[in-house]
């Protein structure tokens, strides 16, 4: 048996980030401190926060007033902000720098009066959050090809679209040829507002398919990045599972298989990872694993005064 790890996986610049503000929030304050939702999308790194007594919440007002709240790296909309400060809450932003970029740019388009297409999956935190920066009078949310026949928006308009930064990048490549045929003024990012991180995953999955007759990714089931990950292995041909940790993975799936890439979402710890390794390793006690080169190492995003 052959493990290969994916060249790029695991923690992206903003998931370090914001679990590193989390860290420093715990020291400098101690508990509670509250999350605005889960402050990243994994199931073992919310469950050791909440060992530690961070308290995560969905909704502003289960925070008790004057007590401090970090707003999760997906991001959060302007009424968010407004009504925290009214509750007069401590606040730390954990939103990753890319997302904030993505708000900026649909905070412009709004200010111009352009209609403004977030493609994006409905009821993310990340969508629900930028969608507070467009006058929603401008807001249209579109998650396939279907629900950009529907868009009722004369043809003539000016319209710009922003992306989710977690989605698959050929597919909404797909999705902004389509908006360009039926919207011939429309604006937008370069090309769109997927995060490097993202790209960086995918194009190591097309790498991992070309060498492996199964892919495992960790990840939850509530990580948009790690779904599409698994997504983009079986749209190339190769049987693809996501696991959110060890204990999920049924060892006998691998009889009969040679040859297994291994990645994980940007919100994935890497003990996890090593722990499907070595749950393997004592199933199919010849197992090798290879590693390549990580392009990722040197990035990283400046933390907010806390
Ligand atoms: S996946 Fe991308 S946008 Fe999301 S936190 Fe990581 S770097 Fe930021």
């Amino acid at each position: 048996m052959q493990i290969f790890l994916a060249r790029t996986q695991g923690f992206c610049a903003g998931v370090a980030r914001a679990i590193e503000i989390v860290e420093r929030a715990l020291a400098a304050y101690g508990k509670p401190i509250y999350v605005f939702h889960e402050i990243v999308h994994n199931t073992s790194v919310v469950n050791d926060f909440k060992s530690r007594g961070v308290v995560f919440i969905n909704e502003i007002a289960d925070a008790p007033e004057n007590s401090r709240i970090i707003f999760s790296a997906h991001g959060i909309s302007p009424a968010i902000l407004a009504y925290a400060k009214k509750k007069n809450l401590h606040t730390i932003d954990a939103t990753c720098p890319l997302v904030t970029k993505v708000h900026l740019e649909a905070e412009k388009f709004s200010l111009e009066d352009i209609d403004v297409i977030l493609i994006g999956h409905k009821g993310h935190e990340e969508v629900v959050g930028t969608s507070g920066h467009v006058k929603p009078e401008l807001l249209h949310i579109v998650s396939n090809a279907a629900d950009i026949d529907k868009l009722d928006i004369a043809p003539h308009k000016k319209v710009a679209f922003i992306t989710q930064t977690t989605l698959s990048v050929d597919d909404t490549r797909e999705l902004i040829l389509k908006l360009r045929a039926r919207f011939p003024r429309l604006t937008g990012p370069l090309r769109d507002d997927i995060c490097y991180a993202t790209q960086n995953r995918q194009d190591a999955i097309k790498e991992l398919s070309k060498l492996c007759d199964m892919i495992i990714i960790a990840g939850s089931p509530n990580s948009s990045n790690s779904n599409r990950l698994r997504e983009k292995g079986e749209q190339l041909g190769v049987k693809s599972i996501i696991v959110d940790n060890a204990s999920q993975l049924d060892v006998n799936i691998l009889n009969g298989k040679t040859r297994i890439g291994l990645s994980s979402g940007a919100s994935v710890p890497r003990h996890l990872v090593d722990e499907i390794i070595a749950k393997i390793q004592n199933t199919f006690s010849d197992t090798t694993v290879t590693t390549f080169d990580n392009p990722e190492e040197t990035i990283a995003f400046p933390l907010p005064r806390i």
